[in-house]
């Protein structure tokens, strides 16, 4: 930005975002300002992370942190509709998402921008890892890991893979990825968007300001995503069909190309296969090649938390997906899974979701369905004809009763499609605690 960048810079809500993008405007020379909603005692430490001089408004936005402001850059948990931001557009000032305000800092590297409803932070993961194989130095963050404005401080990459919120794509005003990811559209946050229409709008933003050197890498699968307007070339991606990008009975192809074949790929669940297509058509178009795309799809190891066996005994295997925070991924997650083969961890805060979307999957796939926390009871009442159903109440009740019922040759899945913070203080917490639960039981019981 350096001798464009406007004099004093606000930024919104100290995460680790926000905490970014105060380092990148006083390296670019701004004057920054600081305001979030927690008082100076709840954010503690963090204060130290900010730059020296930064003037500071804590314990919420008042109207006058932005007197003189000529910039505000906004942190992705920010909601589009906060008031400071209304005030700011009323005051004619432009707001800027942390991300964009680090793209406009490197326009001149290609940049993939992952959205959709689940599986963002693997493929965005996926997509650095293929170009990497390939020779090709990529860095990941953005909603993921490290911050876009922090990858920008540190440098020393040829291109960026960011993933992408609702809140951040909504809030776009000209960032043009090289490559826009749109994965899916399932229910998620639909306390936080007003209805799937508008949820549906702020994603398809991320394509608004392509041009057709760009591409959009699109889920050919879900008509939602396919039909996102974008100037970009569309390259779409399909279980179920041939397209630039697709799963032909047991092939994974690219084009012409066969790229691997379904059983060698590392990640398990039909779901990775489609995040493994998309991957490959966004990390291709970045220069990867065929080999480094395959190499990766057949050793890629997964993130936590997402999908992954954690423990075996007496042929049962216990699957934490506690990530799985919304009733899409969780379908998606039980597709993978013989006929009453699962005994399925379910609840926690439900956000207002459509819950009976899940009876054909659960009917097909659940051996039986343990509810846990605050929504549990209402959960059970919609599913009570899908399958057995216990409330539990809690991740231990739940994790006890499930090894009693377990059989050899059958899975224990935490696969929750709800949010956590009922009971633990994130998804990571819940899926680490339902490991160690795992582990304990089965030590004391083997
Ligand atoms: P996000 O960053 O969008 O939350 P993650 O990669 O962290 O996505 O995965 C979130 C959850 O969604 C996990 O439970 C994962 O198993 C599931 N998931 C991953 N990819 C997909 C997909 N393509 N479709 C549906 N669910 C998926």
């Amino acid at each position: 930005m350096g001798s464009s960048a406007p004099s004093r810079v606000l930024v919104v809500g100290l995460g680790r975002s926000g905490l970014a993008a105060a380092r990148l405007a006083a390296h670019d020379g701004s004057e920054v300002c600081a305001t979030d909603l927690r008082s100076e005692r709840d954010l503690g430490e963090v204060l130290r992370e900010l730059p020296e001089g930064t003037r500071r408004y804590l314990g919420g936005h008042p109207s006058s942190a932005l007197d003189g402001i000529g910039l505000v850059v906004c942190s992705p948990g920010v909601a589009p509709s906060a008031p400071i931001l209304a005030d700011a557009r009323r005051r004619d000032i432009p707001v800027v998402t942390e991300v964009e305000f680090a793209w406009r800092h490197r326009t001149d590297r290609p940049m993939v921008a992952v959205t959709g409803s689940n599986g963002k932070s693997t493929v965005t993961v996926l997509v650095a890892a293929m170009l990497s194989e390939s020779g090709v130095t990529a860095a990941a963050g953005g909603n993921l890991g490290t911050a876009a404005c922090e990858l920008v401080l540190t440098g020393g990459w040829d291109c960026w893979v960011l993933e992408i919120s609702s809140f951040q794509a909504e809030l776009l005003t000209e960032m043009r990825p090289s490559v826009g990811v749109f994965l899916n559209l399932s229910q998620d946050h639909l306390e936080r968007h007003p209805d799937i229409t508008s949820y549906l709008a702020a994603k398809r933003r991320l394509f608004s300001f392509q041009t057709s050197r760009d591409a959009a890498v699109l889920n050919a699968d879900d008509a939602a995503v396919s039909e996102t307007p974008s100037r970009a070339r569309r390259l779409l991606f399909s279980l179920e069909r041939s397209a630039d990008a697709w799963l032909d009975g047991e092939l994974l192809r690219l084009g012409d190309q066969i790229l691997t074949e379904r059983s060698k790929c590392s990640l398990g669940g039909i779901h990775n296969v489609t995040n493994g297509l998309a991957a490959a058509l966004a990390a291709v178009e970045l220069g990867a090649t065929t080999e480094g795309v395959a190499r990766t799809l057949e050793t890629f190891r997964g993130l936590s938390h997402r999908h992954l066996t954690v423990f075996e005994q007496n042929e049962v295997r216990w699957v934490d997906d506690s990530k799985a925070t919304n009733v899409g991924a969780t379908i998606a997650a039980l597709r993978g899974y013989p006929e009453r083969s699962v005994h399925l961890i379910l609840g926690g805060q439900a956000k207002g979701q459509d819950f009976e979307a899940m009876i054909p999957e659960v009917k097909r796939s659940a051996a039986r369905v343990y509810v846990i926390g605050i929504d549990g009871p209402s959960i059970a009442a919609v599913l009570a004809d899908a399958a057995p159903i216990e409330d539990c109440g809690t991740l231990e009740e739940a994790v006890m009763r499930a090894r009693r019922e377990a059989r050899p040759g059958q899975w224990v899945l935490l696969a929750p499609a709800c949010a956590s913070f009922d009971q633990f203080s994130g998804f990571a917490q819940r899926g680490e605690k339902f490991a160690a639960l795992a582990r304990e039981e089965g030590a004391r019981c083997p």
